[in-house]
């Protein structure tokens, strides 16, 4: 079944592609206006005779298929919903009041923990969730990195950030994976969701905003999903930074931050009366995930840059549990060497140098060199040291992924996916390819595998 539908899938698929005649339904702006109000069909390269060819396949496939399926893929209309709670550490779940996903873990399939790619910070490891790409292979490769082919910085904070297609262009997002095969996708927040990719955006999406609740964001979801069938999406996302930021700020074992939980919590609860009142409870697949765990940290434990260089001579394309830093004057090589072996809680690599099991070389947007702090450190300059302490952050992230406190979340449940499973550690590459299986789509090329198709589907 599955093997026979995947073939007309193909074809489906490649005829999306290229055709400047697929069938586009007549709204494409979401329920509150703020979707895209038009969309570019990408030809990539094809010239007169290509277009030829692909109408004469058309008018052959036109023979098979009835009409109004073109550029549709015909499968059962299970929505699968993908919700990130940022910041959520794996044993959050145990450690705090969680009674809804504890209960989703229960009864569907749970990771013992979910490891990120480093660095493990959230712009990089959402971009690797929704694209199966580690960050050396999209090119986000940080919170803030300098791309020298662009002369520009990247800052994850900025709008520009967000809508500017050369940052995501690295990777192709479950969101245009759906849309190029004719399945209607919308995200209610996702880093890079907001940028056209591949010609392309979700059917639906919502500029970040941070002051929308958690309550408003759910609601947002189930407002998508009461569309009219035609135009109602069947892959949505939804994000929450709320247990994040109060990780951050109190750090992972405060009251503040087990109350963001049980907000959180009560968000999910709310989606899942709401898709029971819509009949879609048991229809519906959810995967919930987070992008890295938290780590306590304090001003007692930081390692000041200018105790090792002058910070004129350098640029500093990000600093904290990890920093990439550029010489402006000498060489990457005498630079790394004014930090290597001169503090016990801090590696420093050229990028050829970082190790093989951090997978963070290829890019040209990695510094030429990184320092690395053991969990629990930071990095950053003796005046943000002095600006920030009275209100230094007391958790953080970024750390080697392999750190038991950056672990993540991993939930599966719905009736594409087992129930009362919990399964081994596995890494973030491999979800895009368990989220493309569960929808019918055929991925696009990516560093995962099919372990979590294996373990996780139901066959
Ligand atoms: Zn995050």
């Amino acid at each position: 079944m599955r093997a026979s539908f995947l073939t007309y899938l193909g074809i489906a698929h490649r005829i999306a592609d290229y055709a400047p005649w697929r069938v586009r339904l007549p709204t494409d702006r979401g329920p509150s206006g703020d979707g895209p109000s038009k969309r570019r069909t990408n030809t990539r390269g094809f010239g007169p005779s290509s277009i030829r060819t692909l109408i004469i396949a058309a008018g052959l496939l036109f023979s098979v298929c009835p009409a109004e399926s073109f550029g549709q893929v015909p499968v059962s209309p299970r929505p699968l919903i993908l919700i990130s709670i940022d910041g959520f550490r794996w044993d959050y779940l145990e450690k705090y009041e969680a009674p809804v996903l504890r209960q989703l873990a229960k009864e569907g399939v749970r990771a013992k923990r979910l490891i990120p790619s480093f660095p493990s910070l959230t712009f990089p490891n959402h971009y690797t969730i929704i694209t199966g790409l580690r960050p050396e292979h999209h090119g986000v490769v940080a919170n803030n990195f300098y791309d020298p082919a662009l002369q520009e910085f990247f800052n994850f904070k900025t709008n520009e950030t967000s809508t500017d297609p050369r940052w995501w262009a690295g990777g192709e997002p479950l969101w245009i994976t759906a849309e190029r095969q004719g399945v209607r996708s919308a995200c209610f927040f996702w880093p890079g969701s907001e940028a056209e990719n591949h010609g392309l955006h979700p059917s639906y999406f919502k500029k970040f905003d941070k002051s929308v609740s958690c309550v408003q964001r759910v609601d947002g979801v189930l407002a998508w999903l009461d569309l009219p069938a035609e135009q109602r999406p069947r892959f949505c996302t939804l994000y929450f930074d709320t247990v994040d930021s109060k990780g951050h700020l109190y750090g992972p074992d405060a009251p503040e931050t087990a109350a963001a939980i049980r907000e959180v919590d009560e968000a999910v609860g709310r989606l899942l009366t709401g898709l029971a009142a819509r009949g879609l409870r048991g229809k519906t697949d959810l995967v919930i995930v987070s992008d890295h765990g938290m780590e306590p940290v304090s001003a007692d434990r930081t390692i000041l840059l200018d105790d090792y260089v002058d910070l004129n001579s350098i640029t500093i394309d990000f600093a904290g549990s990890n920093a990439g830093l550029r010489p402006k004057i000498g060489t990457a090589g005498e630079l790394v060497e004014k930090f290597r072996g001169k503090h016990p809680q801090l590696s420093a690599w050229l990028r050829e140098e970082v190790p093989e099991s951090l997978h963070y070389r290829a890019s040209g947007r990695i510094a030429p060199v990184v320092l690395s702090a053991a969990p629990g450190w930071t990095i950053l300059s003796r005046d943000f040291l002095r600006m920030k302490r009275l209100v230094f952050e007391r958790g953080a992230h970024g750390y080697d992924p392999a750190t038991p406190n950056m672990g993540a979340l991993f939930i599966a449940n719905g009736p594409s996916f087992q129930h009362g499973r919990v399964i081994d550690n596995v890494e973030n590459i491999h979800i895009y390819n368990l989220l493309c299986a569960a929808l019918g789509l055929k991925p696009a090329p990516n560093d995962g595998d099919d372990r979590l198709v294996r373990e996780v589907l139901v066959r």
